[in-house]
Parts: structure tokens; C-alpha cells; sequence
């Protein structure tokens, strides 16, 4: 059975995105095999593609999917076939028609939720799970900066805060971006291209600054973001779409006011079974009780994977992004 992939051979620009026909292969124990309905696009995928996280080549991309159990190796009790399913996971490898993969991450997909947005919110909702549940605690009325508040983590991240009584100041590229983040629930939108955010936050915060900051930004927010919380505040830093942080001075978070930094991974949280079932049930009961819509802002054929990447790189996307198959 022939299976579309997309693959790199080398690092570079969305030009080494490679549809190859790969044998589709049967599930050995532990594993399940599933016909994919739609891929989720993530710019970790994008890192990925340039080399920022490095993989061994060559390596087929993509880590998420939702779609349909058709073999189950020994020892699987959690799924069986015909189940409907989705999941976030490492290695890469879900930009393709069929996979086989280990079992624990695969997750069964309620009737509720369609297979277009089990593929489009496993990685960004999970993450924002964690974000919100297992990194820092964060009560009702806390303030929370979170930067990219228009994209694919972030619309998720606006709705959740909105649903847990936390006051979530946004940031975004453009003021279209900014008003589909006030229109899911950020209380405040600032457009961080022609406005000064640091200078922003303070204002909004009678010059207290905020709590937390969830930081996927990098490079170009970073320091602002430091100088944007409270202190004893907590910088999470979990991403890079402007460029990876330079070295910095650990003596900096002292001075700013007994800072607190951590720098988490979505695949640390999902790594035992249970913890990324259980995760994903409480993303589920967020999106079937209605207090998080999954936005799929764009959608496009896998064979159209290369422009997908271009549109997410160039920040013309909203929301999240799936490719079907
Ligand atoms: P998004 O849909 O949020 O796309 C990235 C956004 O980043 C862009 O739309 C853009 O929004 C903003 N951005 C700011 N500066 C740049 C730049 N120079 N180039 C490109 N984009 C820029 O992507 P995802 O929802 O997939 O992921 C959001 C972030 O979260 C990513 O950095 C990702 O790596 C990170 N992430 C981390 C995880 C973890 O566990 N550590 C797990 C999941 C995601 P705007 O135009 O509004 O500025």
C-alpha cells in the first residue's frame, strides 16, 4: 500500500518540501496504523524545515493528525480499528495519507469534534493545556501577556483565559489580527508592529505589569517581555518565530525583580500515556462545551504543503492551518 509523504532531504526554504509515494507498512506491537483525514500545520514544523531544530535527514514532517484507526499491532487496548482518533506527537512524520506510530500518543477523537479540527488543534490545544494548567499556577484575575495572540496557539490561548476568569493582554502584527483576538476573548490587543508593547502593558496595568508572560515570539519580544512583568512574575518562553534568544545575563531576572523564567516543551507533557490522555480529554470538554472554538483559518491540500509553510512564515495565516488529504 502506497502512502503520499512530504519529506526534506536538506534544511532550507519551503522548496525542499518533497511529496514522495513511501510504502505504508504494517504496525508492530505497541503501534496503530491510521488513514489520515487532515494534518495540522504548526511553525514548530517550520523550524524543523530550516534546520533551528535539528533532525536527521532525510525525515518526513508534520506532528499532528486526525483520521481513522485501520491496523493495531499487539499489546494496543486504548484504540481499536475504525476508531477515530487524533494526536499530537514526536518524531515528526504526519504530513502523509497513512502512518504507522506508537499508540500511546493517539488519542480517540469524540463524535462531537470533526476530523478537520482534531487535526488542527491537538499540538496547539494540548499546549496551551499546559501553558495554563501545568507550568505556573495562575488564578482567577491574573494577567497574562501572551504575544501572537492571532495565531493558531493564541486564538486558543484568548478563548481559555476568557473561560478561567484570566485577564489575557494580547499581541498581534496587524489590527485585524488584534481584533480577531479581542473578538475570541483577550481583554486587551496591542499591535506590537506600530505600538510600543512594553510601553503598552504598563499603561494598561496602572505601571504594575503582569504576572505571566507566554512568550513563542523569541527573539524580538524577549526583552520586552522581561521588563513586562510584575515582580517574582514568571517569563515562559516556548518559542521562536522571530529568531531563537540570544545568550543572556541570568543576574537580569534579579535586577528586573526576582524574575522567574522557564523554557517548556508541549512533548515533556505528553510523554507519559496517561498524562497526554488526560490532557487531551480536558482540551476536549474546553471545545465541546463551547467555551474554546477551533478557528481553522486556512486550509489547504497536502499537495499544496509548500504554500501552506509560505503563508505561515510570511504571518499571513490566522488561527490554526490544515492540510487534507
Ligand atoms: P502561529 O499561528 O502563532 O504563527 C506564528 C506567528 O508568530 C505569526 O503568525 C506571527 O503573528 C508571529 N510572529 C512574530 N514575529 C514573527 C516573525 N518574524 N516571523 C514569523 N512569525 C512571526 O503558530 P503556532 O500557533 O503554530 O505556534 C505559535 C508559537 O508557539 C510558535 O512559536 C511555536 O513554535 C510555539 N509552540 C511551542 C510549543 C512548545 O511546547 N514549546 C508547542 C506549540 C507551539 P503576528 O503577525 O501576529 O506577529
Amino acid at each position: 500500500m502506497m502512502n503520499k509523504t512530504v519529506v526534506i532531504k536538506e534544511f532550507g526554504g519551503s522548496d525542499q518540501l518533497k511529496i514522495v509515494d513511501m510504502p505504508a507498512g504494517e504496525p508492530g506491537d505497541g503501534q496503530v496504523r491510521i488513514a489520515h483525514k487532515a494534518c495540522g500545520l504548526n511553525y514548530i514544523d517550520v523550524y524543523q524545515r530550516t534546520g533551528l531544530y535539528p533532525l536527521s535527514l532525510p525525515q518526513a514532517l508534520g506532528m499532528e493528525a486526525a483520521g481513522v484507526i485501520e491496523a493495531v499491532g499487539a499489546g494496543v487496548t486504548h484504540v481499536k480499528v475504525g476508531d477515530r482518533v487524533a494526536y499530537a506527537s514526536m518524531p515528526p512524520g504526519s504530513y502523509c495519507e497513512r502512518r504507522v506510530m506508537p499508540a500511546a500518543q493517539v488519542c480517540p477523537l469524540p463524535d462531537e469534534i470533526s476530523f478537520e479540527q482534531g487535526a488542527a488543534m491537538m499540538l496547539q490545544g494540548m499546549t496551551v493545556q499546559y501553558l495554563f494548567h501545568r507550568t505556573t499556577p495562575l488564578s482567577k484575575g491574573d494577567t497574562v501577556l501572551f504575544h501572537a495572540a492571532a495565531g493558531g496557539v493564541g486564538l486558543i490561548a484568548c478563548q481559555w483565559a476568557k473561560s478561567e476568569g484570566i485577564t489575557l493582554i494580547g499581541t498581534a502584527g496587524s489590527d485585524e489580527k488584534c481584533q480577531l483576538a479581542l473578538d475570541h476573548g483577550a481583554t486587551h490587543c496591542i499591535n506590537y508592529t506600530t505600538e510600543n508593547f512594553e510601553e503598552k502593558v504598563k499603561e494598561l496595568t496602572g505601571g504594575a505589569g503582569v504576572d505571566v508572560v507566554m512568550d513563542s515570539v523569541g527573539e524580538s519580544t524577549f526583552e520586552g517581555s522581561l521588563n513586562s512583568l510584575k515582580p517574582l512574575g514568571m517569563m515562559i518562553t516556548f518559542g521562536n518565530a522571530s529568531g531563537p534568544v540570544p545568550p543572556f545575563n541570568l543576574a537580569q531576572l534579579g535586577a528586573k525583580g526576582s524574575l522567574k523564567i522557564t523554557r517548556p516543551t508541549l512533548f515533556t507533557h505528553i510523554g507519559k500515556h496517561e498524562d497526554c490522555q488526560e490532557m487531551a480529554r480536558h482540551l476536549f470538554s474546553k471545545v465541546i462545551s463551547g467555551d474554546v472554538k477551533i478557528v481553522i483559518g486556512q486550509e489547504f491540500a497536502l499537495d499544496d504543503v509548500t504554500a501552506a509553510h509560505d503563508a505561515l512564515e510570511a504571518r499571513r495565516t490566522t488561527g490554526s492551518t490544515i492540510l487534507t488529504v
